[in-house]
């Protein structure tokens, strides 16, 4: 019974969660690339989408997108954090 509510609650916030990460993206410019699959983590190279994201990294007007394998992720950090 918990382990349904629970299960219900992490998809409702895994919604918002998408949902104001896609407006963010597309207010950069960059829901449609990702969508299409042509943005790849600066780190590992791995095809970004909107469930593997784990970070966006600006610098000088340029973006970096960063996947969610915990390598990457702190890699990105010690780079640029
Ligand atoms: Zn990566």
């Amino acid at each position: 019974m918990i382990e349904k509510y629970l299960s219900f609650i992490t998809e409702k916030v895994e919604a918002i969660i998408t949902d104001s990460l896609k407006e963010n993206l597309e207010k950069i410019e960059y829901l449609d690339k990702i969508e299409k699959g042509e943005v790849k983590c600066a780190i590992c190279g791995k095809v970004i989408k909107l469930n593997n994201l784990s970070l966006i990294i600006e610098e000088e007007g340029d973006y970096k997108f960063i996947c969610d394998d915990f390598k990457c992720y702190s890699e990105a950090l010690d780079r640029w954090g």
